[in-house]
């Protein structure tokens, strides 16, 4: 014997009226159709808020990332940020590779930066390589003023754009070398370096507030294995911790081409500072590996 069913074709949907009133048939197949298409896949073409939208990005269920962090990554569209053919995969932890051989972080890098960053609503962020512009709409997204520089003209202009067309108007993109910072608008309570230096460019330092914290990743002996760093500003002091093991894209420009950064031997450990440092370190401590166990320095040096 034929099945017959819920044959759910044309022909049934016609008859429907007969079991069902029309308004509540219609519910029934919108509301469906909506439940099978999820929360990941969801698109919001020419919406200009991303208020109500709820993205299933993997990585967040790692420990120690604070709600509102968690909450602001999950409000973005990372699908917008990558190619077409990569959207599929757009919401799993890990980099993609976007346009001119560059990546866009992984969301657990990008939830652990924003966090160490010590970002939240209002903070004025500085970020050093715009990329896709995913980062930039997280920190936003979280309630920060955002300023971001990016050395490639076309990605610059591309994420401009997007991040336009996706509502984000309150970013400020600019195109150009990031090593010197963006003077004009500082100082900043957050700088976040998205490419790996060989040290630290003074200029990012001076242009951090007081208690002001630079995120980056720097180079070690190892290629392609950067150690994730922050420093943060106590008046002429800069405290830093080791944040973990990361792999990021090189910082290009004058990072390369002979500028003095402020590297290891500028690195001291005044006594004066252990303690405050030590309450640092219980604050900013994340569950992820670390290459030297969360080592913690200063930098006395004077930012010239
Ligand atoms: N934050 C990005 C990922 C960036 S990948 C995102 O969320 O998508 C690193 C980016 O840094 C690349 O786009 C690269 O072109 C840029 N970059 C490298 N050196 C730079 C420099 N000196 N100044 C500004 N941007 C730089």
């Amino acid at each position: 014997m034929k099945m017959k069913y819920f044959p759910f074709n044309r022909e049934f949907a016609l008859q429907m009226p007969e079991f069902l009133p029309r308004r509540l048939m219609w519910c029934l197949i919108f509301g469906c159709t909506a439940a099978a298409c999820g929360t990941a896949n969801r698109t919001d073409p020419s919406m200009n808020t991303n208020a109500d939208a709820r993205y299933q990005v993997q990585g967040l269920e790692r420990p120690g990332l604070k709600l509102a962090i968690k909450e602001a990554i999950t409000r973005v569209p990372r699908h917008r940020f990558v190619s077409e053919e990569l959207s599929d995969i757009a919401y799993s932890d890990r980099a993609l590779p976007i346009a001119h051989e560059q990546t866009i972080s992984q969301p657990y890098v990008v939830a652990l930066m924003t966090q160490a960053a010590n970002v939240v609503d209002g903070s004025k962020v500085l970020e050093i390589g715009t990329g896709s512009g995913y980062q930039a709409a997280v920190l936003s997204e979280l309630g920060a003023k955002v300023f971001t520089i990016e050395i490639i003209p076309e990605l610059a202009a591309d994420a401009k754009k997007r991040l336009q067309t996706l509502g984000y108007q309150d970013i400020n993109v600019r195109s150009g070398d990031g090593w010197q910072g963006w003077a004009e608008e500082g100082p900043y309570d957050a700088i976040i370096v998205t490419a790996a230096a060989p040290s630290f460019p003074p200029a990012l330092l001076e242009q951090l507030a007081e208690r002001g914290k630079l995120v980056m990743p720097l180079e070690g002996d190892e290629v392609g294995l950067e150690t994730l760093v922050s420093v943060q500003r106590v008046g002429e002091n800069f405290v830093t911790s080791s944040l973990g093991s990361v792999r990021f894209v090189p910082l290009k420009g004058e990072a390369r081409s002979g500028a003095v950064g402020l590297g290891k031997e500028d690195l001291k450990q005044p006594s004066a500072l252990e303690s405050f440092m030590d309450e640092q370190s219980e604050q900013s401590r994340f569950e992820t590996k670390t290459t030297d166990g969360n080592s913690q320095q200063t930098v006395k040096k004077k930012v010239q």
